[in-house]
């Protein structure tokens, strides 16, 4: 059931409940006073039939109002019937507890089927106390209640009607706004993600609704182009270092060639071949790293111990790079050092910064410093090489982007893109300062003595709420 049905059946359920109320108290009230009324003509009936027989010594019928199967009937104080009004017609039979209860109780009523009676006592003026028992039918009373009876049940019937009309109104109108909105999200694609909903210039929860849409389709339309340049940069990089092989073969292949040609060709395939393996590693690693959380295996990891891994495999593949590692304010107990880590991931981001530092420093030297406060773990890698400028830092952490001074130098501009994103898989944080033509200095700080179900749980709790 749609929404505009249910509002409408809620609504004319409700309205409908309380007429429904309403009517019965009113029809209750009515029957009550005419009840009241009736009981109140049969007593009065009672005691002007008793007097009249009293002072006259006789009850002329064609003086008194008349109710409908009336009959008046006298008791004596030893239940005898003294005075009956109308021979003929039966008469209303009551036990002798109903005369004794009269008389201790000086008036009662009841009602036998339509038939309703009030029995009183009435002191004759010889002290003879007398029990006068008066019933009849309120033939015009029932009629008049059977006839508010069918106006209240018509009537209500018809608001009814009218309730369940105006309510589909009423719901259409207040749905309205929310059909327009699933009509202009229906109408957003990947070709106009640009679009935004109105909001209008209401401030209800429906035009809040609209800014959220708004807010989520500015979120999709960054990823969307951000993975659109992403697909390009990537299919760039790659284009390059294949063109670059093609051609040595083409003119390799032009003609006859000395072994030496051969050979220089061959390695500058070589070349080229590493930095696309070096090139598909790292987009696999973001890839990876930007995967889902639940999938990254976090093991107890020592970060001197991960320090000197990075350091190692840099050396074997740059033997000219100097990396030197100082400790500060090292902890008493080593296991302080651990972190819940992804070993493979978070050696290949310390390797990145260490990489840059001395890839982008003509001394080729970086300093990593590791130091220890009882709340965090910092590392330091701070080289004194060309710098980034300003304008550049903005950037840094974008995938692809390279400063234009180091062009020169080879890099695919994804490593500090990796980097962060591993950094924050492991709760850290990172920040980079640099001066130009100075040096640069790059901290990581992540917080000390993590245990590895506490991370996965914020971790968890991160990625449901990203
Ligand atoms: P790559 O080094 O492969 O180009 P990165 O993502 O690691 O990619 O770095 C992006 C850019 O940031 C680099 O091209 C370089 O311009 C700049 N950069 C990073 N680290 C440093 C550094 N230590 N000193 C100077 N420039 C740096």
């Amino acid at each position: 059931m749609n929404i505009r049905k249910r509002l409408t059946l809620l609504f004319t359920l409700l309205v409908a409940s309380i007429l429904l109320l309403f009517t019965i108290t009113i029809y209750y009230f009515y029957n009550q006073f005419r009840e009241q009324e009736f009981y109140q003509r049969l007593a009065e009936k009672a005691l002007t039939t008793a007097r009249l027989r009293q002072d006259v010594g006789e009850v002329p019928n064609d003086d008194l109002p008349v109710l409908s199967d009336e009959q008046v009937t006298i008791y004596d104080d030893r239940n005898q019937i003294v005075f009956q009004e109308t021979k003929d017609s039966p008469t209303f039979g009551v036990s002798p507890g109903f005369l004794r209860a009269v008389r201790e109780k000086k008036q009662i009523r009841m009602r036998r089927g339509d038939t309703e009676a009030v029995g009183l006592v009435f002191t004759g003026k010889n002290g003879q106390r007398l029990v006068i028992v008066t019933s009849a039918n309120d033939r015009y009373g029932f009629s008049k209640l059977q006839r508010l009876r069918d106006i209240l049940f018509f009537g209500w019937l018809f608001s009814l009607f009218v309730v369940g009309v105006a309510g589909w109104f009423f719901a259409s109108d207040a749905i309205r706004p929310v059909s327009e909105i699933i009509a202009q999200v229906n109408a957003i694609s990947a070709t106009n993600i640009h679009q935004r909903l109105r909001v209008g210039r209401q401030r209800d929860e429906l035009a809040d609704l609209a800014r959220t849409f708004n807010a989520m389709l500015r979120r999709l339309e960054d990823a969307f182009i951000n993975q659109k340049t992403f697909v390009s940069y990537a299919s760039h990089e790659l284009r390059t270092p294949l063109a670059v092989m093609l051609g040595q073969t083409n003119v390799a292949l032009m003609q006859p060639r000395s072994g030496a040609e051969y050979v220089a060709a061959l390695e500058t395939v070589e070349d080229e071949v590493r930095r696309l393996i070096d090139l598909s590693n790292g987009l696999l690693d973001l890839a990876r790293a930007n995967a889902d959380v639940a999938t990254i295996h976090y093991q107890p990891v020592r970060t001197d111990e991960l320090l000197w891994q990075a350091r190692a495999n840099l050396i074997q593949k740059y033997p000219d790079y100097t990396i030197d590692i100082d400790f500060d304010n090292l902890p008493d107990q080593e296991d302080d050092l651990i972190l819940p880590a992804e070993e493979p991931l978070l050696r290949t981001a310390f390797q990145n910064l260490m990489e840059n530092g001395c890839k982008y420093s003509a001394d080729h030297q970086v300093r990593v410093l590791l130091a220890f406060t009882a709340s965090q773990l910092q590392l330091t890698f701070t080289d004194e090489g060309v710098g980034i400028s300003a304008n550049d830092l903005i950037h840094i952490f974008e995938p692809f982007y390279r400063a234009e001074r180091t062009k020169e130098l080879q890099g695919h501009g994804i490593g500090l893109a990796l980097t962060q994103r591993i950094i924050g898989l492991h709760n850290g944080q990172i920040q980079i300062e640099s001066e130009p033509g100075r040096g640069t200095s790059v901290t990581v700080i992540f917080p000390a003595r993590q245990s590895v179900p506490s991370l996965l749980a914020m971790k968890t709790e991160k990625f449901v709420h990203s």
